[in-house]
């Protein structure tokens, strides 16, 4: 689980890098607004912790760039700010917590943990990659024009794939995101599915995006070949 962090505050920053480290993230930090929207929109984060008053960018611009840009990257608000108006303001713009400093550590991982396992919100109607097209909406698949059929589960899985592009998910964690329960780590049921769902997007194009990683999982990505 990869977090940005974005605090101006060196000190904090580097308070929240070590915390969230030792339980197993891996952080960037980014010590101010242009920086911060600029690791926000390069790099894939499972969240964004947000402070409101940087130099320059604010957290409030930072944020609304991202959603005006379909970049649904979970975001969680920082700031020694704790007026009700603020707090709507940061919730109106697609935040999806806010944290009043002072904060106990304790409480910000619990609030991490609970945004996390949400995962991003789903406000895109379409997920794309290279020439493949996944209509949220419509429950609609296509590569390069052409409609692609998939059963439900199939459906489930490439959205999960899309939704996490360029990150390698294991196969219990798509056992669990797409059957909901958890299989032995020595099941085929993840295998099976993603070969049948490989016949179908991928095979028949010369393009692959439906990649193995030996003795992890999948990952779904453009790759040169
Ligand atoms: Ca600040």
């Amino acid at each position: 689980m990869r977090i940005l962090i974005v605090e101006d505050e060196q000190k904090t920053a580097a308070y929240l890098k070590k915390g969230l480290t030792e339980n197993g993230f891996v952080v960037d930090v980014a010590n101010s607004g242009d920086d911060g929207l600029h690791y926000a929109l390069t790099m894939q984060y499972d969240l964004i912790i947000l402070d409101v008053m940087l130099p320059e960018v604010d957290g409030w611009t930072i944020l609304s760039q991202l959603r005006s840009q379909s970049n649904m990257t979970p975001v969680l608000f920082l700031t020694a700010r704790d007026k009700v108006q603020d707090r709507v303001k940061g919730l109106e713009l697609g935040a999806d917590d806010y944290l009043v400093k002072p904060f106990a550590f304790s409480e910000l991982l619990a609030r991490i943990r609970v945004i996390i396992r949400r995962g991003p919100q789903s406000k895109q109607d379409s997920l794309v990659i290279a020439d493949l097209e996944l209509d949220l909406l419509a429950h609609k698949v296509t590569r390069a024009g052409a409609s692609i059929d998939l059963t439900q589960k199939e459906f489930m899985l490439l959205s999960l794939l899309l939704q996490r592009a360029g990150q390698v998910l294991s196969r219990t964690m798509i056992a669990e995101q797409v059957w909901d329960i958890n299989f032995d780590s020595d099941t085929n049921v993840v295998d099976v599915a993603i070969r049948r769902l490989r016949t179908k997007v991928d095979d028949p194009f010369e393009k692959k995006l439906i990649h193995t990683v030996r003795g992890v999982g999948y990952v779904l990505e453009e790759r040169d070949e």
